[in-house]
């Protein structure tokens, strides 16, 4: 069978441009996904933005439990009846942003999973990250522009604010490229996939969250300026040398490892 056969949707509802819907309808990255996620005995999956049910029918066919959370009402019912003969979904008929990965944890863990509505991606990784304590792992499927955004190291052109505030908290590995051809509707850019494991906290070593995100933000909000200018009024010259960072040096210079010593020393 050709692997990029295009994976027929359980049921077809128009595409909702507001809400991101482009639906994966090639088996083959569908299946990389599935096999990206690796499900296992006793995991507790939670799916965000099932739509049409591309990735959740493959998953609950591996794992027989699966929670989603979907914002578009039109979905629920279809997407029910989908999943009926295949395992037990529960779905979560909501807007991400709103739900309390925490309180869903329930004590546990949770690994998360989703092509992501992209008009949202950004604050949902955020949404995530301050749950990060109970999320054992996420994998995302993005525009391939975030996730190279994501995953840059200091040096690269796109080594920014995503970066560092992402893999202060998480490893991040940038896993596969997805063309637009693989969607119904197409998007107009290249996507990929991305795996986020958060750090254990004990190894993170960021002294004061609102802090660190402070000298972060500041530092690439002038990323030509020197450190210096660029934090002139959030780093003082005797912090710069508690942390051991040159004030001449410019933010996409630094180790992330830099920018925790630099909010740690105020
Ligand atoms: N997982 C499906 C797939 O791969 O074909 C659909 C992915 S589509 C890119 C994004 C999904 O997220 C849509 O089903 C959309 O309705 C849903 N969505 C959009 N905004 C949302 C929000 N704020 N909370 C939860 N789901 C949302």
């Amino acid at each position: 069978m050709n692997p990029h056969s295009p994976a027929g949707p359980a049921f077809t509802a128009p595409a909702k441009k507001q809400l991101g819907q482009h639906f994966l309808a090639d088996r083959h990255y569908i299946d990389s996904i599935v096999r990206a996620v690796n499900p296992k005995d006793g995991d507790r999956l939670v799916e965000i933005g099932p739509g049409q049910g591309a990735i959740t029918l493959p998953l609950l066919r591996q794992h027989p439990r699966l929670t989603v959370i979907e914002f578009d009402r039109d979905l629920i019912a279809p997407l029910t009846a989908a999943a009926a003969p295949l395992g037990e979904l529960a779905i979560i008929q909501s807007d991400v942003l709103r739900v309390d990965f925490t309180a869903l944890a329930d004590g546990g863990q949770i690994r998360l999973v989703g092509n992501l509505p992209y008009n949202i991606s950004s604050p949902i990784l955020f949404h995530a990250l301050e749950h990060a304590g109970v999320v054992r792992d996420m994998h995302f499927m993005l525009q391939k522009e975030v996730v190279d955004r994501m995953a840059a190291g200091p040096g690269s052109k796109v080594f920014g604010r995503l970066s560092v505030m992402l893999q202060a908290y998480c490893e991040v590995t940038s896993l596969f490229v997805v063309p637009p051809g693989a969607f119904r509707p197409p998007p107009k850019v290249d996507s990929a996939v991305v795996r986020l494991v958060p750090r254990d906290p004990s190894t993170i070593g960021i002294n004061d969250r609102n802090r660190f995100a402070e000298v972060v933000k500041a530092a690439f909000g002038q990323r030509r300026k020197t450190l210096r200018n660029a934090l002139n009024n959030v780093v003082s010259a005797e912090q710069f040398i508690a942390a051991g960072v040159r004030p001449d040096a410019r933010a996409e210079q630094l180790e992330v490892a830099q920018f925790v010593a630099l909010a740690n020393a105020s």
